[in-house]
């Protein structure tokens, strides 16, 4: 049970992978029944004079030496494993015994030590978690930045370097070793494709309305309603927060003090303190490449006084104690585009905001041109930031002092900001009326009352993707493309990973337009390979075959059906739900050149360089030049090559194939014999 443990970390995670799962309560139900088993067995073997009797019989000697002899080498091997080096065959009787004493000791403490992190109560003892700082060229010519999203995809808005549309330095800082924090949640992550996003909020803070939670229809399918709908529907603005105030200049962030909330005590006292203050300011820090959903890492929240990072993994089931301040509508929350926020804060914390102040609609109101946070900090705190970080990789602990200033300062100022666009708004109203305040009110109540959605696959969904691209395929490709599709998002969920850590999108095209007739022809397309390829190979290569058995018609999809095959063109529909500009996974990114955690230098490829070369050196071997290497008499190799039919080409790659099908019966058996095992 434990020794497999450390696969929870990122490097292992392709093992854990292609391991069948165990269910734990017939494992335990099995191993108790062998126990007992063996134990009557044992019992019933003749002992004291009736054994030395039994013993003059030399088959029956011989039986009891050989398989005592293999149940102690069986329990030295135990021993080993648990760096009990003393060899047990060569120990009296007594002494014997006390060595499986302490083993047994040894493996029940290891058995206790998973129950508590599993529970979330103790933390893996793991190797400190090595960030690197990758930074990666990127030209800056695509769509991001023409969106009025600046702040969202901004890199240096407007640089010389972007307006020269020259690679911009874009720092990944990401990290070996980073724990997967879903083995700790104590919510189970349901990633399935038929039921919709259930909310948990269990207790409704600040209600008009009492706490129910039922299914609704809605144009972008079945939902589960807003809790806060009628308080957000009923919300008026106190007097206080309409009035001009003279914006209070922030201290600097040495003079502020910084407090990190990690415990669930820590966040009650924050609650405490929150209650007193008139406005606080919000952020979060989301992590969407390695979880199919995507996980909240941290927010930030911000009074005059003092800046809060708080650890949103560690006390993901305790946030939701923060409604009480997050629904107090006398209590205004500052936050920066808060269209995604409000989307995890409900998806992963169970909160939800009321009365909000969103300064990008401000921005937007004012008809600012820029709207990111970026601009506004350089517009009216004469501070540029330092968005490099932007990509970093938060699920990483303990936190940089690189990542925690950066955080801080996505919320540092933004009280300042508020008011100072609040006066604003109020100058340029209808002679100094509120109407544009209470307009942007308006609008970012609005953004409250958005519902996260979980990604749903429909039976078109591939077609959207391919009208988004620019290529032309027949109906092979198209069939590759519509099964390979599936395949990811099914994969993406049972694993719970991102549709890009399993396959990338321009991967996922380049292998449905050329339809390789090889597994290694597979494997070209993608560098570096991803891991899920690796262990997949197989049913990629199943469907890409059928894909080349169908037989050939004209291409289906005509040139002008493709509404927006250039992506330069696509307009982002921002009022969308679904759409979240943050969020680049369920983003066709259709740019090669795009920042991806899977480019060179990055976690796996260092780790999966290796295996790749592996399995192309597996697979070369049957590519249809067969070189008969043979070294030359300096050492050299002679390279001869034999072109082999398609059939001896088939022969020589059965092997690989057999033991791959072998996997995956296995998996299926194993996954067969759960469901039966579940009870219903
Ligand atoms: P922010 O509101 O700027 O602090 O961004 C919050 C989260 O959105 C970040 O932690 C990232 O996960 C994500 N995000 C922000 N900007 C980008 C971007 N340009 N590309 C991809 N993800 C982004
Ligand atoms: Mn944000
Ligand atoms: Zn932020």
């Amino acid at each position: 049970m434990s020794s497999k443990k450390s696969n929870d970390t990122e490097p292992m995670d392709v093992t854990e992978t292609t391991r069948p799962k165990i269910d734990f309560d017939s494992f335990s139900k099995d191993g108790y029944k062998m126990a007992s088993n063996g134990i009557r067995n044992s019992n019933a073997l003749p002992s004291d004079t009736d054994f030395n009797f039994y013993q003059i019989n030399e088959s029956f000697k011989k039986i009891m030496t050989d398989e005592s002899n293999r149940l102690l080498n069986l329990m030295n091997n135990i021993l080993k494993t648990y760096n009990i080096n003393d060899n047990i065959k060569t120990k009296s009787p007594e002494e014997k015994i006390e060595l499986i004493v302490e083993g047994n000791d040894m493996i029940l403490e290891r058995v206790g030590d998973n129950i508590d992190e599993m529970n979330g109560i103790k933390k893996k003892n793991l190797q400190p978690v090595e960030v690197q700082n990758v930074v990666q060229h990127i030209p800056i010519n695509g769509a991001w930045n023409k969106t009025n999203n600046n702040k969202l995809m901004n890199i240096n808005t407007n640089s010389p370097a972007e307006k020269a549309n020259l690679p911009v330095a874009v720092h990944l800082l990401t990290g070996k070793n980073i724990i997967r924090p879903q083995t700790y949640f104590k919510d189970k992550i349901d990633n399935s494709n038929n039921y919709p996003w259930q909310p948990r909020i269990t207790d409704k803070p600040n209600s008009i309305k009492p706490l129910a939670l039922y299914l609704e229809e809605t144009e972008f399918g079945e939902s589960y309603c807003h809790p806060y709908e009628m308080e957000l529907d009923q919300f008026q603005p106190t007097p206080e927060q309409l009035l001009k105030q003279k914006p209070i200049v922030p201290k600097s962030l040495e003079d502020t003090p910084l407090h990190e909330i990690n415990t669930v005590e820590d966040l009650k006292e924050l609650v405490e303190k929150l209650r007193s203050h008139k406005v606080i300011a919000v952020d979060l820090e989301h992590h969407s490449y390695r979880s199919f959903m995507g996980i909240t890492c941290l927010m930030q929240i911000s009074t005059i006084e003092d800046d809060y990072l708080i650890d949103t993994l560690l006390l993901r089931d305790e946030l939701s104690i923060l409604n009480e301040i997050f629904t107090r509508p006398s209590i205004v929350k500052v936050f920066h585009g808060a269209d995604c926020d409000v989307q995890w804060l409900q998806r992963d914390l169970s909160l939800y905001v009321v009365n909000m102040f969103d300064t990008h609609q401000a921005a937007k109101q004012l008809g600012y041109s820029a709207l990111s946070l970026a601009y506004l900090l350089q517009r009216f705190c004469k501070f540029q930031p330092n968005k490099h970080f932007q990509l970093a990789d938060w699920r990483i602990r303990p936190l940089p002092d690189e990542l925690k200033t950066y955080a801080r300062e996505d919320t540092h100022y933004l009280i300042y900001i508020y008011q100072v666009l609040k006066n604003e708004l109020l100058k340029q109203g209808n002679k100094g009326a509120d109407n544009l305040l209470l307009s942007v009110i308006q609008k970012s109540t609005e953004v409250c009352k958005k519902r996260y959605y979980k990604p749903i696959l429909k039976e078109d969904s591939y077609l959207d993707f391919y009208r988004k691209c620019k290529r032309m395929f027949d109906n092979r490709q198209l069939y590759a493309l519509k099964f390979l599709y599936s395949w990811r998002d099914k994969l993406a969920r049972e694993e719970d990973e991102s549709l890009q850590y399993i396959l990338p999108n321009h991967m996922l095209l380049q292998i449905s337009e050329l339809l390789p007739k090889e597994m290694q022809g597979i494997l070209a397309c993608c560098n570096p390979i991803p891991p899920l390829v690796k262990s997949n190979l197989l049913e990629m290569h199943h469907i890409i075959l059928k894909a080349r058995e169908q037989p050939l018609v004209k291409p289906i999809m005509k040139e002008n059906t493709r509404t927006s095959g250039n992506v330069q063109n696509h307009k982002i529909n921002t009022s969308n739900p679904l759409h979240c500009p943050h969020d680049w996974t369920y983003q066709p990114d259709f740019r090669d050149d795009l920042p991806t955690l899977l480019n060179s230098k990055t976690e796996f490829d260092l780790e999966h360089k290796n295996e790749k070369l592996k399995l192309e050196q597996k697979l070369s071997n049957h590519s249809t030049f067969n070189s008969n290497d043979t070294p030359n008499l300096d050492g050299s190799k002679k390279v001869s090559l034999r072109i082999l039919s398609p059939y001896e080409r088939y022969k020589l790659v059965r092997p690989f194939v057999e033991t791959e099908e072998a996997k995956k019966k296995l998996k299926q058996d194993e996954k067969e014999s759960l469901s039966k095992k579940e009870p219903t």
